[in-house]
């Protein structure tokens, strides 16, 4: 039986749900207009009064909010909540430029909280649950913000943060953690040193979810997590400026829920106009009950596409599907677009191919080279040449005919590569070097 949160919201119907999304922005333009300067000026440059917001289509009419927003108004001043009522600020890791700044007030972490109670009942989880939050505590939004999810559903939750990672194995084992919430990547390391410790996390342990977000990952690595663990992996999604990690799957893993009442989720075309029905684009976030600082149209740079018919879970808010990639992450080689996640894709579709992967593109002369090293599973890697030469082979044509580029691949010895406890890096770029 599935068991919703907040059944009321979670089920209303999609008309009602969008009539309350219509409500909610005309409140948040007339208050935006009214007090913050940055929105004001930026509506009236764009020829948009609130009075002009008459439908949730209407929506297109405001101005889009970009990182560069954040980063110009370093560190507070697109706030509009005084200091005195701001309770937690949360500094993004600048994984894509300089550090920004976002603030809370006591009524934006308890709807953060509230967004991930349903998330984490939506995915199986509640009370009896453990759940080990293995994001970073800190800065870093993830930690914290799985944390007060995961203690307002009444799991017990296992603050144990990044690093140390033989010890997150042992207090997996004695705390009897049913779930966990990290990076897909760190929760790969934690398997690899789990079965140095001579520990299967499938066999041996109680684990049973995994709450994975924070960086792309691909549905053949949730295939490949899922049955080397034994657990369901849900996908998780939030970026610092939305309020931080707050949106994942349920369990028919059909896409990630964005809660309507609490966010209107866009996917636009590089000229700003709405994709069609099941194509991809980038995804815009409109936050419409943030209070300290307020996010319209948020341009987050990620791709994806947009479900809004009703999902067989019985929630009616709409799904986004995995994050494909980041509009600045796309690699240009030799003319031809190339994403991180189509190399993913393909690599592990190949048994013999590990999970760890690097992608290296330099320039030779005028042309760009790219250059695949990838882990071979340890049973897989051998002795002998013919055999390394047969794996490499095919995974160069697979590569060849999903990229439609040619690329060089170099096979590695398994642990080889590096491992990552938060965001791992897959890219060299070192034609930016
Ligand atoms: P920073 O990395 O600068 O600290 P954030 O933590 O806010 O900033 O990162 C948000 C970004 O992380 C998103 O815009 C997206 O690119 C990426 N991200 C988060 N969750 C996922 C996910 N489930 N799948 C793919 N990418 C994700
Ligand atoms: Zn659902």
């Amino acid at each position: 039986m599935t068991h919703y949160w907040n059944p009321r919201i979670e089920t209303m119907e999609i008309s009602e749900l969008e009539d309350l999304q219509f409500r909610l922005l005309k409140t948040l333009v007339y208050r935006l207009y009214s007090f913050s300067r940055f929105y004001h000026d930026r509506m009236d440059e764009n020829g948009v009064h609130p009075d002009d917001i008459g439908s949730l289509e209407d929506i297109r009419k405001l101005p889009f909010m970009l990182k560069k927003d954040l980063r110009d108004n370093y560190p507070d001043g697109l706030f509009i909540a005084p200091q005195d009522e701001i309770v937690r600020y949360h500094v993004s890791s600048g994984t894509t430029g300089k550090p920004t700044v976002v603030g809370y007030t006591e009524q934006d972490l308890n709807r953060w909280t509230e967004s991930l109670a349903r998330a984490l009942s939506s995915c199986g989880m509640g009370r009896g649950d453990v759940m080990q939050v293995s994001y970073g505590y800190g800065l870093f939004t993830g930690g914290l913000g799985l944390h007060y999810g995961a203690e307002r559903i009444g799991a017990t939750v296992l603050p144990a943060s990044v690093g140390n990672t033989e010890r997150q194995v042992e207090m997996m084992i004695d705390l009897k953690v049913t779930a966990i919430a990290c990076t897909p990547s760190y929760l790969l390391h934690i398997g690899e040193v789990a079965e140095k410790m001579g520990i299967s996390i499938k066999n041996d342990t109680r684990l049973r979810i995994g709450v994975l977000g924070a960086e792309p990952w691909t549905e053949q690595m949730r295939e490949r997590i899922e049955s080397w663990l034994g657990i369901r992996a849900y996908d998780i999604f939030g970026t610092s400026e939305l309020s931080g990690p707050l949106f994942t799957e349920c369990k028919e893993q059909k896409g990630i829920h964005i809660w309507g009442d609490l966010a209107y989720a866009e996917v636009l075309d590089e000229s700003g106009n709405e994709v069609p029905p099941g194509k991809e684009g980038e995804l815009v976030v409109t936050m419409l009950q943030k209070e300290a600082l307020p996010i319209i149209r948020y341009r987050t740079g990620d791709i994806t596409k947009v479900e809004r018919s009703k999902c067989s879970c019985g929630r009616s808010h709409a799904r986004i599907h995995r994050i494909t990639g980041r509009v600045d992450d796309m690699l240009i080689i030799r003319g031809i677009n190339v994403f991180p996640s189509q190399v993913e894709y393909a690599l592990m579709e190949i048994p013999e191919v590990g999970e760890h992967f690097q992608i290296v593109v330099d320039r030779k002369g005028a042309l760009d080279e790219m250059l695949v090293r990838v882990e071979v599973k340890k049973d897989s890697f051998s002795d002998k040449i013919t055999d390394l030469m047969k794996i490499r082979s095919s995974v160069e044509h697979r590569l060849k005919n999903s990229l439609n580029v040619s690329c060089s691949v170099e096979l590695v010895e398994p642990g080889s590569l590096p491992r990552f406890e938060g965001k791992s890096k897959k890219v060299i770029d070192a034609r930016k070097i």
